[in-house]
């Protein structure tokens, strides 16, 4: 069952991958979003190079942030955010920060603050990811969390800024 609600949130959406063309997994999975009903892509960001977090050793991430706007729940845009995941061949091992695929995260829902234990928004680690804080600053950076904080002022909370412009965004 989805749920709809009855008014429009605009999502961000932080998605990653490192594996199997990693630039064609992110192309594929922003057409896949356009699928998403009661939600529209709104714009997206260039591609970035990121280090995989912590050093591991893994091939390198290519990373984007999307804007969405959409009409349905928060869980309900999540469930379809796993069936994407799943679609491109994510499969779930325990192993947190390993090589992946895709992964789509949500970095914001509207101006929400949700702690359940299947999701915590806005994203518990966005602030310390330059390849989620550089794409967003690109897209907008007078965009503001729900504590206020606006997106260009978070710089200054990034202990790394190790990204590197990969594919100029075309929107
Ligand atoms: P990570 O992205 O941290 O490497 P996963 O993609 O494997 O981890 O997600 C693990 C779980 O994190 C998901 O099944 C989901 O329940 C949870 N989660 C919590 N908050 C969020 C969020 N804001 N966006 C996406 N997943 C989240
Ligand atoms: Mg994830």
């Amino acid at each position: 069952m989805i749920k709809i609600l009855n008014q429009i949130n605009f999502v961000w959406l932080s998605l990653g991958s490192n594996l199997n063309y990693p630039i064609n997994q992110i192309n594929n999975a922003i057409d896949k979003l356009r699928y998403i009903p009661y939600t529209k892509v709104i714009r997206y960001s260039s591609y970035y190079e990121s280090i995989p977090l912590n050093n591991y050793s893994q091939p390198n991430y290519v990373n984007s942030v999307v804007i969405l706007n959409t009409m349905l729940s928060l869980d309900s845009l999540f469930n379809f955010i796993k069936i994407i995941e799943y679609s491109q061949g994510r499969r779930y091992n325990c192993l947190r920060w390993s090589s992946r695929i895709i992964d789509l995260d949500i970095l914001l829902f509207g101006n929400y603050v949700i702690n359940t234990s299947k999701l915590t928004v806005p994203h518990y680690d966005m602030l310390n990811r330059e390849f989620v804080i550089y794409p967003m600053i690109e897209l907008d950076s007078s965009i503001k969390l729900p504590n206020g904080l606006v997106i260009k002022d978070s710089i200054k909370f990034l202990s790394n800024k190790r990204v590197l412009l990969l594919k100029k965004c075309n929107n």
